[in-house]
């Protein structure tokens, strides 16, 4: 097998001088500063995009605005018709999509089209739904009546204004869908700061959202560095973050936010999963868990497992099974359809990748397989298997965001559990077992926001998702979204 061609859409979307999107349309930056985006699978500067200026910064929050009073406005239903068409509309265009995100990020094109695309329009379908279905409560009041006077009041959910949606470049596509569903169906209007790393997809999706019949200033991308997040967050005209990311970005924009005026922050961030192995799983079943929790995406998702716990006496057949499953992956080009592992997604990302492959080797932990940086152009290292030493090493407390499973022996389910919760970190975590009595029974007591029995890494839309102790604040899916998209106005009448 050999790559795909690009289409021809995709080949001239690339080659365009992209603007930035306000107002419904593209318009140039006042700055003339651009930034790169450098295919990871070849080194090669394949588009450029405009890197926002504070005018710029004005210009798309005073367009948020007036999208928002349109917006707002705009009856639930008609809000709902709007997503189910732009839905539609992504997966009409779902090759040429997929390509791009391919294309700028190193995914495998089967991910790209599986995850966002077809995710992305699922996500959007649901979150449609809900658009109908946002409502306060009627509450009667205990307040002394003394001349006959009687007492209602009922709550109203409005929405919180301008959101600012900052996405991280590991799903670049699926994450901004997130963000906008959740705010354009609870009547807010947002500003996408797409990562510098991958700002493509998200610009070729405000296209469609104006042909899906979105208002002008409803959504607007603008693309740039962290800086142009930061001045967002603090800008006068903003009323929200939602912001994805790393734990040390996610502090400052929560200080940021804090700081400006008291900003409502959303912070979906990183973390150290864990996944659990308990005795009585079958090695060949458990090493499939390992590959689906650990290595999907190169390992570059949030909810990813990178700690892995093993009863001891396993701990050296399920290592030396996965290491020959790991030789067996096809790593290739992400536009080659038979490609299992692609290349990470910057240049920024494999340095550091590389940097932990030296602490391990410095610590004395047992490298299984791989632990090395592939030399070339590209974004590639290789998938890693790693035995710690002790529970203190670097690859078991902090997110190498990459395809590194690093494990560790337990001895009891005692212990298995402290070892679990060891860590500042709490999105996910998983077990593994057949004995669903022994798993709901720990369930209760594993540290995290989501705890997955027999699988991980899969997001439903409408099973809530976020993180506990320091992986973040808030929750997006399910309708727990819409307390953190709404603000709660309660009203009180005397009759
Ligand atoms: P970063 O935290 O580096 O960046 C995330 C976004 O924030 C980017 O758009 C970045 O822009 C922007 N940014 C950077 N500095 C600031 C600032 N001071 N104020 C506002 N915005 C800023 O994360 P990565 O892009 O490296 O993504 C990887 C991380 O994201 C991992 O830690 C991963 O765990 C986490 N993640 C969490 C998820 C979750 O749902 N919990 C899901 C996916 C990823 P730029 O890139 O242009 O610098």
């Amino acid at each position: 097998m050999s790559a795909i061609p690009l289409l021809p859409q995709v080949e001239a979307f690339l080659k365009r001088s992209h603007q930035l999107f306000i107002d419904g349309g593209y318009v140039p930056s006042t700055s003339s500063q651009t930034l790169d985006v450098i295919d990871p699978a070849t080194g090669v500067v394949i588009s450029r995009v405009a890197d926002a200026s504070q005018a710029d910064i004005d210009q798309a929050v005073a367009s948020a605005n007036r999208g928002f009073q349109v917006w707002s406005q705009t009856a639930p239903a008609a809000r709902a018709s709007v997503l189910l068409k732009l839905a539609d509309l992504l997966e009409r265009h779902r090759e040429e999509l997929a390509q791009i995100e391919t294309c700028q990020s190193g995914k495998i094109i089967q991910i790209s089209r599986m995850f966002e695309v077809d995710m992305a329009a699922s996500f959007l379908r649901y979150y449609a739904g809900w658009a109908t279905k946002i409502s306060g409560q009627t509450i009667t009041p205990s307040l002394p009546s003394f001349a006959g006077e009687r007492y209602t009041a009922f709550t109203l959910r409005e929405p919180v204004g301008v959101v600012v949606g900052i996405v991280p470049w590991n799903f670049a596509s699926m994450i901004a869908i997130w963000k906008l569903g959740s705010a354009l169906a609870t009547g807010c209007s947002i500003i996408i700061k797409p990562s510098e790393f991958t700002p493509l997809t998200i610009l070729r999706i405000a296209e469609l959202a104006v042909e899906a019949g979105l208002p002008a200033g409803a959504l607007n991308v603008l693309t740039g560095g962290g800086m142009v997040g930061k001045a967002l967050i603090e800008h006068p005209g903003t009323d929200k973050v939602s912001f994805t990311g790393s734990v040390p970005t996610g502090i400052a924009v929560g200080k940021s936010a804090m700081d400006a005026k008291l900003t409502r922050a959303t912070l979906e961030l990183g973390g150290k999963n864990s996944a659990a192995f308990l005795r009585d799983m079958d090695l060949d079943k458990a090493v499939n868990g390992v590959i689906e929790a650990g290595f999907l995406h190169s390992g570059q998702i949030c909810a990813a497992a990178e700690r892995f716990f093993v009863h001891r006496s396993q701990l050296e057949a399920m290592t030396e099974k996965l290491a020959e499953r790991l030789a067996t992956l096809k790593i290739g080009s992400p536009l080659d359809e038979a490609t299992q592992f692609g290349p990470l997604t910057n240049k920024q990302h494999q340095a550091k990748l590389g940097q932990f492959f030296a602490q391990a080797r410095a610590e004395n932990s047992t490298i299984v397989c791989g632990g090395k940086v592939i030399d070339g152009p590209g974004c590639y290292v290789e998938p890693t298997v790693i035995i710690a030493n002790s529970i203190n090493d670097t690859l078991l407390n902090e997110e190498t965001f990459g395809p590194v499973a690093t494990f560790f022996p337990y001895d009891d389910e005692e212990q298995l559990l402290q070892l679990m919760n060891n860590t500042p970190y709490g999105l996910s975590a998983s077990l593994w077992t057949n004995d669903l009595s022994k798993a709901l029974r720990m369930v209760p007591q594993i540290e995290a926001g989501t705890v997955w029995v027999n699988m991980h890494t899969l997001l439903d839309p409408a099973v809530p998702f976020g993180g506990v102790k320091a992986s973040g604040v808030g929750r997006e899916f399910g309708d727990a979204f819409i307390d953190d998209y709404t603000e709660l106005k309660s009203v009180m009448i005397r009759y």
